[in-house]
């Protein structure tokens, strides 16, 4: 989601990028896969509004602009069929509410009902389509689902960042069928040009601070990083894997001893590059994995069983700051320790307050990754850091180079 950067600025720094921007809607119907990817409770009301909140930017200039909008999404795992808890028609009242329009709903995403209330829709008018996935063609990629899908609307933007990177039917074979006028959203043009400016364009020095639990999940990531960034922070469960690998007692602590090697390689890796590897000094420790356990802050290369490192310590805290109070352009995946404990979460609260304090002072911080994410919305500071990464898996595979198939559908 966009928060406190120049929303026109990013626009224009998006090189041969289509975007809804250069498009006139008059008299158009738009059809947009968005993610709508929503938590509900068991009474379907929902929990995290996020997703859709970010897309209603996109919705409201194509409607001001004198189109209509036809919106498709996902929504949880359905297993191939209709499932009243997966309905999108749970979403109607909030949208209608959010973008002060009444929302019409298709109950069906393809076939004549869809083909009917679409072609009735008049400038100003809204109609989403029911859950994508109820169709098991969606995931498959489809051709014959996603041209069902494109008789719908006159053009395609796709909003949906979060699935970027699935070649599913609505997110990448739908373009095939609108050589001429296919762009990306808001949510997707900033999400692009976040991690751009993150990674290309970022102010010097550039940090990254990686934690999160476990070394093979961010290893993609730490390798397309290391020619990257100026300084790269780790902690969370996988700074462990790496004090091993520097010769240190680790006591109880997680580690992954089939990436030992690697990390050692990795430290020798940022030697030769110049870039400045940070490994916390200190940690807070557990003598079990629980809220209630002992609990004790020493240094991180001397832990003796039954002992565990929960947290990043308070030098090690100190010393991040450090470095983020020098840093232009500032990334960050992964919390510093189990934040979900109250016991264990200071680590992961002081760097999202490191990162609000940088922000104020004029770096560009970009926040992203499930729990990363998780993390700075406990501490609501969400709209205090430049900007929070709608799609965790897709932000990810973005940053470790990966071309994905959402965005490449539509630059093709
Ligand atoms: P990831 O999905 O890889 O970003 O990992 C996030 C998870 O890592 C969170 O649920 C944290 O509780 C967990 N985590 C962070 N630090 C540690 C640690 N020192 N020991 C065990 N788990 C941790």
């Amino acid at each position: 989601m966009c928060k406190n950067f120049n929303f026109a600025l990013i626009i224009k720094t998006l090189n041969n990028m289509q975007t809804i921007d250069n498009y006139n809607f008059k008299d158009k119907k738009a059809l947009i896969r968005v993610d709508f990817n929503v938590p509900l409770d068991s009474q379907y009301h929902i929990t995290d509004t996020n997703r859709i909140d970010a897309t209603i930017t996109t919705i409201t200039k194509i409607l001001n602009g004198g189109g209509s909008v036809i919106l498709m999404s996902h929504l949880g795992r359905p297993k191939g069929g209709p499932e009243e808890k997966f309905s999108l028609k749970h979403l109607v009242p909030y949208l209608s509410q959010k973008l002060k329009v009444p929302v019409k709903f298709a109950d069906d995403c393809i076939g004549q009902s869809a083909i009917d209330l679409a072609g009735s829709l008049k400038p100003g008018e809204v109609l989403l389509l029911e859950n994508l996935r109820f169709y098991k063609e969606e995931e498959k990629g489809d051709k014959e689902f996603a041209r069902k899908l494109s008789v719908l609307g006159d053009m395609y933007v796709n909003d949906a960042f979060g699935t970027a990177h699935r070649a599913h039917a609505s997110t990448a074979i739908i373009a095939e069928f609108f050589p001429e006028t296919k762009m990306f959203g808001y949510v997707m043009a900033n999400e692009i040009s976040a991690i751009d400016k993150c990674l290309k364009d970022g102010k010097r020095p550039l940090t990254a601070i990686l934690g999160g639990a476990k070394v093979s999940t961010k290893i993609e990531i730490i390798t397309h990083l290391m020619d990257k960034v100026d300084n790269l922070i780790i902690g969370g469960g996988m700074m462990f894997t790496f004090i091993k690998a520097l010769g240190g007692e680790i006591g109880a602590s997680m580690v992954e001893e089939e990436y030992v090697e690697l990390a050692k390689n990795i430290v020798e890796g940022a030697k030769t590059l110049g870039v400045n590897l940070y490994i916390p000094a200190d940690a807070v420790l557990a003598d079990a994995f629980s809220n209630d356990a002992n609990k004790k802050t020493s240094s991180a290369y001397d832990i003796q069983v039954p002992w565990m490192g929960l947290d990043i310590g308070p030098s090690a805290c100190a010393k991040f700051n450090h470095v983020i109070e020098q840093s232009g352009t500032i990334l960050w995946n992964g919390p510093m320790g189990v934040f979900e404990m109250n016991n264990y979460e200071a680590g992961t609260k002081f760097i999202a307050l490191a990162l609000v304090k940088a922000t104020e002072n004029g770096a560009f911080t970009l926040v992203g990754g499930g729990d990363s994410v998780a993390a700075i919305n406990k501490y609501n500071l969400a709209d205090k850091v430049s900007y929070v990464s709608t799609g965790g898996g897709a932000m990810l595979e973005y940053i470790e180079g990966k071309q994905l198939p959402g965005i490449k559908a539509i630059m093709e």
